[in-house]
């Protein structure tokens, strides 16, 4: 049951995918097929001038499209302070997806390789980058000999010169998809986040201006200008636009990538896309956002997912990682997989994250949780860590605190202070 993906003129589709693909199993669209369809149409106007760099800003902008990794953060922004910096510069995509639950990334590079490196090819044109390094997720072995291949076809083909992308193995380290640890790891450095400023549009790969765009980003880039900025930000609810590609999983029926309004609720989302709740599961909460974005109750399962919409409630959609918790499952347990998690990916350079989530983790491994220890180290662990890791490692666990007094009572876990 594998798809490839992407909506129809008529409307969203949904779209399934929980296939654990055995890596000779993986069907995808070869370069003949995608070029049948209109393929590197996009790439072949953008060289040949029949399109200018300012007009795809202009469409980006237009549609909304923003960096689907996590941050968010508006692509054509990113594209025009990369083109700021003086050249050379480099274009490096993150193909990295570790953060737990996210499986979107996966099921666009299985399906549409060729989309995806097309889009790819696009936004290393757009910064004029001297090179393209795709930095792929090294649990996706079977990926990499899709792209290997891919790229081949490509280079066969002429349409782009040999070397000029760059495939690299990532290093199994979910740090390595913070995109300066990305960086210091296709340097062939240990895979820890830089401080910042300088931001990696002005000093990132080799010292160079750099556009770290994700996957699922560059993927929409073909279709988006096939089909029209107007067509992909006349999507959404609840006040945003654009389409989101939730990876679902967790007490539902229908789990895997499900392509869906921006800003449509937890709520929607389980019932219209992932087939309602489990047989004999009630909905007791929700990560909204992987391990990192915090986690929220059932009572508000009403709130548009999307990027800015759940700060107040201390968390955020990420890469849209939705993972929905029952009545049936263990809060203590979620708790301690996620520090557990976060201790063993802390890369250890600063000492608020990689003695803060070991020292939660025994805080919240013991029969009694202390609130105000555990909110004392939040507090530092969130003001004093260098990157992301150390900042959201807490969130969990406060999100808990904040929402679930009750339900962590009737599973034993005695809240004190
Ligand atoms: Fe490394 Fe954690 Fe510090 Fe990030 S916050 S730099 S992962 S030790």
């Amino acid at each position: 049951h594998h798809h490839v993906l992407f909506a129809t003129a008529e409307g969203v589709e949904a779209v399934v995918d929980t296939g654990h693909h055995h890596p000779e199993a993986i069907v995808w669209q070869r370069l003949t097929d995608y070029c049948a369809q209109g393929g590197y149409e996009l790439l072949a106007d953008c060289r040949e001038g029949r399109i200018t760099v300012e007009a795809l800003i202009d469409e980006l902008e237009r549609a909304g499209l923003r960096g689907l990794g996590g941050a968010g953060f508006p692509t054509f922004k990113k594209w025009q302070s990369v083109r700021e910096a003086p050249g050379p510069r480099y274009c490096a995509i993150n193909a990295d997806e570790g953060e737990p639950g996210t499986f979107k990334d996966r099921h666009y590079l299985e399906g549409s390789p060729h989309r995806f490196l097309e889009g790819a090819l696009v936004s290393a044109w757009a910064v004029e980058a001297c090179a393209l390094y795709i930095y792929l997720r090294d649990e996706y072995p079977g990926l990499h000999r899709v792209l290997h291949e891919a790229i081949a076809e490509l280079e066969a083909e002429g349409l782009t010169p040999p070397g000029y992308i760059v495939l690299r193995r990532g290093a199994g380290a979910y740090i390595c998809g913070e995109e300066s640890a990305m960086i210091e790891s296709l340097e062939g450095k240990p895979g820890k986040p830089r401080h910042r400023p300088p931001l990696v549009a002005q000093v990132g790969l080799f010292g160079r201006p750099t556009l770290v765009n994700n996957v699922e980003t560059v993927t929409w880039l073909p279709l988006i200008h096939e089909k029209g900025a107007e067509w992909f930000s006349g999507h959404g609810r609840h006040g945003r636009t654009g389409l989101r590609s939730f990876s679902l999983s967790g007490r539902v029926r229908r789990p895997g990538v499900h392509l869906a309004p921006a800003g449509i609720t937890l709520a929607e989302l389980v019932e219209e896309y992932g087939g309602g709740m489990a047989e004999g599961h009630r909905l007791a909460g929700y990560l909204p956002g992987g391990a990192s974005g915090g986690i929220l109750p059932a009572s508000k399962a009403d709130i548009p997912l999307d990027f800015d919409t759940l700060q107040e409630e201390g968390c955020f959609i990420g890469s849209a990682a939705v993972i929905v918790l029952s009545d049936q499952d263990d809060l203590r347990a979620v708790a301690t997989n996620l520090l557990a998690f976060f201790s063993d990916e802390s890369c250890g350079q600063c000492t608020p994250c990689r003695v803060g989530t070991e020292k939660m983790l025994a805080l919240v491994e013991r029969d009694e949780w202390r609130v105000e220890e555990l909110e004392r180290l939040s507090r530092v662990m969130m003001d004093a860590s260098i990157c992301g890791l150390g900042q959201a490692a807490p969130n969990p666990v406060l999100g808990l605190l904040k929402d679930f007094r009750d339900e962590l009572a009737s599973q034993q876990v005695i809240v004190k202070g």
